[in-house]
């Protein structure tokens, strides 16, 4: 059978951090710019930390744009450390199993394409003890647009053509995947509904992962 990389999305795909991750960035924004609660108008669902801090900045009319970003990734990378223990998360149903099984697959390359930044995504899987799973990925550091997320991810993790399948909890993720040829899966986690998912172009979705022997099965069917 041929390979097929399976792509992740993190935040509300494999785990839920209690919003560790947005009070982290509501943290290092206010601490840096005096403005607290800075991002009540700022969508979050499904976009790179790159589009979000960018979205926040200009949204107050801070100055130095660049500068002001470099400042905030840096601070929001100190910060979420101590956010993640300080707020109640957890790994999303069937993850640490289905992870497990995709593994352990001989044809299955695991990664992500996450929005997150490099440094926060692993700080997150590392806190809910999923780090090793993944290979490598795309990241938000250096994109705004999420679909050049999963480009990159597709060229560091299969540049010889494997199918891939992108996995996440928005109808931003399933665009992405779309837009790079990728087979689009949702799972209904997140804040969006199955009948939202599929409204948005999904090819398959999940209520969850908790029945994690029939999705490994079926998700390595793909391709
Ligand atoms: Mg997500």
């Amino acid at each position: 059978m041929p390979d097929r990389l399976f792509l992740f999305d993190i935040d509300g795909t494999l785990l839920y951090t209690g919003g560790a991750g947005s009070k982290a960035m509501e943290q290092a924004f206010a601490d840096l710019f005096s403005i607290s609660n800075g991002f009540g108008q700022i969508s979050f669902s499904g976009r790179t930390d790159t589009a979000i801090l960018k979205d926040v900045l200009r949204f107050h009319s801070i100055d130095s744009l660049d500068s002001a970003l470099v400042r905030l990734k840096e601070l929001y990378l100190q910060l979420l450390p101590q956010a993640l223990p300080q707020n109640q998360g957890y790994l999303l149903p069937g993850i640490e199993e289905l992870l497990r099984s995709l593994q352990q697959a001989p044809n299955a390359i695991l990664g992500l394409a996450t929005g997150n930044l490099r440094e926060g995504a692993l700080l997150k899987l590392r806190h809910y003890g999923i780090d090793g799973y993944f290979r490598d990925g795309g990241f938000g550091d250096d994109f705004e647009d999420r679909s050049m997320v999963v480009k990159v991810a597709i060229e560091r993790l299969a540049p010889d053509g494997e199918a891939v399948i992108v996995i996440g909890d928005t109808p931003l993720d399933i665009a992405a995947g779309k837009a790079n040829g990728a087979y689009a899966v949702a799972v209904a986690t997140g804040r969006h509904s199955p009948d939202d998912l599929s409204a948005a172009g999904a090819d398959m979705v999940f209520v969850d992962f908790s029945a994690w022997q029939n999705a490994t099965a079926t998700l390595l069917s793909l391709g």
